[in-house]
């Protein structure tokens, strides 16, 4: 039988800067890494692109795709009506063919991948300190103030609830945090080996 793939989970506070670690390690990893691309309600920002970035999905699609089993788990991320959900074949089909797939998500929503994949490695990215990433969201400058303010108690509340994750990288140096990555992955491919 094929062997399954493992599934990576990748969360942090916004402004961490996990949206780079997670680019170059897609690039370095020591396996291939397949990106999940999640579902939303939000609508898209930027260059954002459907299909890439995101799937962007009307209110009745998401909750026709959740009644119908589609999502592995959803979240109102920012309790504002607002929806992510991580896709069942944006992940099933892949592990069954023994690929790896990375998803970024919340906290929440890993809890509930974790109870279904215990085997998940789980990675959270950390600022150095709270005040760091409070400097880096206002030195972005486009945010208001509220906006930041809304982001750090996001955080804060993602950084209490982190303790489960497998795997802490604080993200004070680019390369280090990458370094630190594609170790973790190295290990995790070792161990998987070992088992089997
Ligand atoms: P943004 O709107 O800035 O792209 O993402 C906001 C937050 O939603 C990030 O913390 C991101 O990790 C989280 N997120 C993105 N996709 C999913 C998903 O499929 N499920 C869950 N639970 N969170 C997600």
């Amino acid at each position: 039988m094929n062997k399954l793939g493992r599934l990576i989970i990748l969360s942090g506070p916004s402004g961490v800067g996990k949206s780079t670690v997670r680019d170059i390690v897609l690039e370095k990893s020591p396996v291939p890494l397949k990106l999940s691309v999640s579902a939303t309600t939000r609508p898209p920002r930027g260059k954002e692109r459907h299909g890439v970035d995101y799937y962007f999905f009307s209110d009745e699609q998401f909750q026709e795709t959740r009644r119908q089993n589609g999502f592995v788990e959803c979240k109102e991320v920012f309790g504002r009506n607002v929806w992510y959900g991580t896709l069942r074949s944006e992940v099933e089909s892949h592990l069954a063919a023994g690929q790896w797939v990375m998803l970024e998500i919340d906290v929440d929503g890993t809890a509930d991948v974790v109870a279904q994949y215990p085997d998940a490695i789980t990675v959270f990215i950390a600022p150095p300190s709270l005040e760091v990433l409070e400097n880096r969201l206002r030195s972005r400058g486009t945010e208001t103030d509220e906006a930041v303010r809304n982001r750090l108690s996001r955080a804060q509340y993602e950084m209490e609830r982190s303790g489960f994750y497998r795997y802490r990288i604080v993200n004070e140096d680019l390369d280090t945090a990458v370094k630190e990555f594609c170790h973790i992955i190295s290990q995790e491919v070792l161990t998987g080996e070992k088992n089997d």
